[in-house]
């Protein structure tokens, strides 16, 4: 009997292409076509589900009858209208997933039931179950999520299987997530050290700037207000996005829509360098990104031998540069960005059926997870001290170890919780798992030690033992990887605390933030700053000394956003100090 074929899916977010490894090397699946399937879903006049160009092609002209970026829904619970019915962002991605599976099936004449498919390093564990659902509604058993960057980095490795060691950074800037990573190849072992990015930020964001500016301009110029006018601001869209890509090979476009209402027409010239201010702020954030990756798989810029851009974002000219201003080397150009993700995938599918691709992937833990234990320090009792036991960007799979003690003479019990976070109050961080171990009643210090056990598909195993007894409990913790976003949730907790013990302090008239109500994370990078001061050049010291100063001053005005944004340009000048 033959084995069953698993095939390789990138489900992108304007854009889905399907691969398998054919012999040694991964090919996109065709059909008589490029093998890119738009990720777009709509409605005919005969009230028939169409998928792929047809769908794009009268998203302009119906746009209440077409899905755009669904991907940008997935694992929320709202459902999604299209022509007078209503579906579930799984349904809808179900339906591209289908088309992929049938091109698939065309392609390699014989039924596929299995795939990988890849999601973007930062997507939650709603968004991750919500793929795979999409996938058991297309009839596809989904083997395997893996992360977009390390399927690029698969594809990369697979083109220069023999070569040298080395460090590359995967850019991938799509139509609306990004993501950035280091990874390491060595001996044909591929390693993702770090992978940071914002899973909403893309191509989408440019084409809504162009679309503000022409709004604006036809307010100016035409004193027409199109902001609640689906339907022109569909074929705006599509202009914007038109001259956004034209823009990636020309200095200067012309945007042309006849007929917005009867009598206005448009066209307007936009430059490449208007564009660029129109999204400058955007592309810095993704840098910013880029520092934080190479902060956490502490790799110094200089560590870069490659750097891999993916997505069709990436084709920007300026974020070629403004890497290149960054880490002083070209980026690569050897694979066409649209497709590395899906020959990666395709890679990592043969390699789930067994066949030998060579390299290894391995992969690592996106979050930190730990536990909560009491501790005695100079102000007393502090019941949740959070105790990390596997850190973000730990290998996998993983066991650690930690010893604990009782603290009270004859306990019954203690509570053994699993946070995923960073943060160093317990509460503050995410709470998976919380079991109640039953003791002997020995005395206080009596030692406990608790192991965690992580693997490739986020199952976390717990085991607590009490060493004077040899009794145990045991946990097991499935689609760990699969919890909230916490920066998302962190960044939010901190706002509403920020606010509120600033409310609390405040008297009228006068603000005075004290050290106390400053978040931890402003106050961290200050505290690194003074560090890192005697270290830098002198004109380094003024500058650092400057956004300090601008940092306090946006406490002072209990504007924490702003303070965030300028701790990122002070972290991102100490990035280079020792
Ligand atoms: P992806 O999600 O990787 O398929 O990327 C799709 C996004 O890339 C869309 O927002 C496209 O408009 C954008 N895109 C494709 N080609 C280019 C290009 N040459 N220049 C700028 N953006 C592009």
């Amino acid at each position: 009997m033959n084995k069953p074929l698993i095939i390789g899916i990138d489900l992108g977010t304007t854009n889905s292409e399907v691969a398998f490894v054919h012999a040694t090397r991964p090919e996109i699946l065709r059909d008589g076509d490029d093998g890119i399937l738009p990720s777009c879903v709509g409605v005919d006049d005969n009230d028939r589900l169409i998928v792929g160009t047809k769908a794009r092609n009268q998203a302009v002209a119906y746009p209440e009858r077409t899905v755009l970026s669904v991907k940008r829904k997935m694992g929320e619970e709202k459902e999604i209208p299209l022509a007078g019915k209503s579906y579930t962002p799984q349904e809808i991605s179900a339906l591209i997933l289908q088309e992929l599976k049938e091109k698939a099936e065309k392609a390699l004449g014989r039924e596929v039931a299995h795939a990988v498919i890849t999601v973007p390093a930062y997507f939650t564990d709603a968004q991750r179950q919500a793929t795979k659902e999409a996938g058991a509604i297309a009839g596809l058993e989904v083997v395997r999520i893996i992360n977009e960057p390390t399927a690029a980095a698969l594809a990369y490795e697979g083109s220069n299987a023999g070569d040298d060691k080395r460090t590359i950074l995967v850019y991938d800037l799509g139509g609306g997530t990004f993501d950035v990573s280091i990874v390491r190849i060595e001996d044909r072992v591929v390693e993702v050290l770090a992978s940071t990015g914002d899973n909403r930020l893309g191509g989408d964001d440019f084409d809504d700037r162009i679309i503000q500016w022409l709004v604006r301009e036809l307010k100016q110029n035409h004193r027409l207000d199109v902001t609640d006018n689906r339907a022109v601001l569909a074929r705006l869209k599509s202009c914007a996005e038109k001259a956004k890509i034209e823009l990636s090979r020309a200095d200067t476009t012309r945007i042309e829509a006849d007929h917005i209402t009867e009598e206005i027409h448009l066209s307007v010239e936009l430059t490449r360098e208007a564009l660029e201010e129109m999204i400058r702020e955007d592309i810095d954030r993704t840098m910013r990104s880029v520092t934080k990756a190479l902060r956490d798989a502490a790799v110094t810029p200089g560590g870069i031998d490659r750097i891999l851009l993916v997505g069709g974002s990436s084709r920007i000219p300026m974020i070629a540069r403004m890497l290149k201003e960054k880490l002083k080397i070209d980026p690569s150009k050897e694979i066409d960005p649209d497709l590395c993700v899906a020959l990666g995938a395709g890679i990592q599918a043969a390699r789930e059926m067994g066949v030998d691709t060579s390299g290894v992937l391995i992969d690592i833990t996106p979050y930190t997870f730990g536990t909560s234990a009491a501790e005695i320090n100079e102000e007393g009792l502090d019941p949740h001290v959070f105790v990390p036991l596997i850190q973000r960007n730990t290998k996998l799979p993983v066991s650690h170890t930690e010893t604990f003690y009782t603290m009270v003479e004859n306990q019954e019990v203690a509570l053994i919780q699993v946070f995923q976070g960073e943060k160093q109050n317990a509460l503050d961080n995410i709470l998976i798992g919380s079991y109640q171990f039953d003791l002997s009643n020995s005395e206080a210090g009596s030692m406990i030690t608790l192991q965690y056990d992580l693997d490739l598909n986020g199952i976390l195993k717990l085991e607590a033992v009490e060493k004077k007894t040899g009794r145990k409990l045991n946990a097991v913790i499935d689609n760990v990887f699969a919890c909230e976003n916490p920066d998302r949730i962190r960044n939010s907790r901190e706002k509403i605390n920020g606010e509120t013990s600033m409310g609390a302090a405040e008297t009228p008239g006068k603000a005075d933030p004290g050290t106390a109500t400053i978040p931890a994370d402003i106050t961290g990078t200050l505290t690194l700053a003074r560090e890192k001061l005697d270290n830098a050049a002198k004109e380094d010291q003024d500058e650092i000394i400057d956004l300090m100063e601008e940092i306090t001053d946006a406490v002072e005005d209990k504007d924490f956003e702003k303070a965030r944004a300028i701790c990122d340009e002070l972290e991102d000048l100490l990035f280079y100090i020792d």
